[in-house]
């Protein structure tokens, strides 16, 4: 099948490998003129585990090509993906303008009938506003779907290649037809392609993610608890978890959710809410419940400099908004750095992945190391932000030779309490370590 994808970002390139790799002859389209050179030849544009060989392997078998021009890129496709932006606008809503724009474009130029589908996230009524939008330039036949992508940056390709659904929303049984055969092949171990309307199909990408998020929020206002009555959330966690009902994923608690997609999304529900009337009271806590996780660490980090944090060198591992993605958008770390850098610490970052991102935004506000041990030369204390595997068992000999003084803040739990105690380090993490203490008072 001739496919077309346009938006050629984390979605649309890994959605137009992964549809190539099963055989489909892809073009993707981007407006990112410099985003394409690359592509074409050969050089991937984002860190996702397992991309880039298939894209390596695609590319040179002709399945997969890209260019710039919408007109060039859309010849003789049956199918066109829209993978595109969909910001929060000013008033928190999602901004559509990508998705109209390109809507509206093709409609100029559409010759025959094609299924267009909205990859993106988008809100309750948008494939009738992309069916308008084609339809005021294109009088012939044509689909709008809506096929909400649930990949997660990291593991995106194993999302995609074998999703845990297919979400379809169609009312057209000759889009149906073809959105069968498209992913036929991503659902032989026979998880479920469920179709169902537009509007359903678009609110549950939304109610999806929205759900995920108020999981991470409700996990952080426990160990919130936790630490002020001194449980463990790591006890808590397991004893909640093994109740089949809530289930032991999405449970671990941190320094608040990041991403390109909770933050926006969650939004966009409650603004859409609002729009139809309705208070979405549970998703506005969980909003401000996030805003003061992200800054969770740093009034710990107070009380343990009492003289105050000006002039403190601080080390950063982890700037990604979460491990195996070099996706700093809304990165919990980047809250981290900016209420470090304001109370006048010097601060030294490292991550596998994301450095080039981070140098890009931040430019010489921070130090950029070459290591995560380098990170630490010098530090009066470390700061995790990012669960990567290997800040999990780091060489603690090395940390306690390079720190100038050895305390951790750890945002994301990646140590055992007793044994890091004992290597005679200062250690703070999120809702554990104070049961001991209480114990003490008793
Ligand atoms: P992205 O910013 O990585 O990619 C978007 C791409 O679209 C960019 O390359 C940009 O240059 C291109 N673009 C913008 N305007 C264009 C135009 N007029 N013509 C052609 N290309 C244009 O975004 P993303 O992370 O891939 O997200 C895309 C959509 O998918 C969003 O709605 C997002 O919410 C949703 N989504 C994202 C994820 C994720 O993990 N990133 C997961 C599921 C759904």
């Amino acid at each position: 099948m001739k496919i077309t994808v346009v938006g050629t970002g984390y979605v649309g390139l890994v959605t137009g490998t992964c549809f190539a790799e099963t055989g489909n002859e892809v073009v993707c389209v981007d407006i990112d003129k410099s985003k394409i050179a690359r592509l074409s030849n050969g050089e991937i544009t984002i860190y996702e585990p397992g991309l880039e060989k298939l894209f390596i392997r695609n590319l040179k078998e002709n399945r997969l090509s890209f260019t710039t021009d919408l007109k060039e890129g859309i010849k003789g496709a049956r199918i066109i993906f829209l993978a595109l932006p969909t910001p929060p606008g000013e008033d928190g809503s999602a901004d559509l303008k990508y998705i109209l724009g390109v809507a509206e474009d093709l409609g100029k130029i559409l010759k025959e009938y094609v299924v267009i589908i909205d990859k993106s996230t988008v809100p309750v009524g948008t494939a009738e506003k992309v069916h308008a939008a084609v339809a005021k330039n294109y009088s012939g036949e044509f689909d709008v779907v809506s096929n909400p992508e649930f990949l997660r940056e990291g593991v995106a390709v194993d999302d995609f290649m074998k999703p845990d659904r297919v979400i379809i929303g169609t009312s057209s049984e000759r889009a149906k037809k073809v959105m069968n055969e498209l992913y036929a092949p991503f659902v032989r171990s026979g998880n479920p392609v469920i179709f169902m309307d537009e509007r359903s199909a678009e609110l549950t990408k939304y109610a999806a993610n929205s759900f995920l998020a108020t999981k991470i929020s409700f996990m952080n206002e426990i160990a919130q608890l936790c630490e002020r009555l001194g449980a463990d959330v790591d006890m808590v966690r397991l004893g909640i978890g093994s109740d089949e009902r809530i289930g032991k994923r999405f449970l671990f608690p941190g320094i608040g959710y990041g991403g390109s997609c909770f933050p926006k999304d969650v939004q966009a529900l409650v603004k859409s809410a609002k729009e139809a009337d309705y208070d979405f009271s549970i998703l506005n806590a969980v909003m401000k419940v996030n805003e003061n996780q992200k800054k969770h660490l740093i009034p710990k980090m107070q009380r343990y400099f009492n003289e105050g944090l000006k002039g403190k060198h601080i080390a950063i591992w982890g700037l990604a908004f979460k491990p195996n993605t070099d996706d700093i958008r809304e990165a919990p770390a980047l809250y981290v750095i900016d209420e470090l850098l304001s109370l006048g610490c010097t601060i030294s970052v490292f991550d596998p992945e994301a450095m080039g991102n981070v140098r890009n935004l931040l430019k010489d506000k921070v130090q950029y190391a070459e290591s995560q041990y380098e990170a630490i030369q010098g530090a009066d204390a470390l700061v995790i932000a990012t669960e990567w595997n290997e800040f999990r068992t780091p060489d603690f000999i090395k940390m306690v030779k390079g720190m100038k003084n050895k305390a951790i803040f750890d945002g994301r739990n990646l140590f055992d309490m007793n044994a890091i105690k004992e290597l005679g380090f200062h250690y703070e993490c999120i809702g554990r370590g104070n049961v001991q203490k209480i114990n003490q008072q008793l």
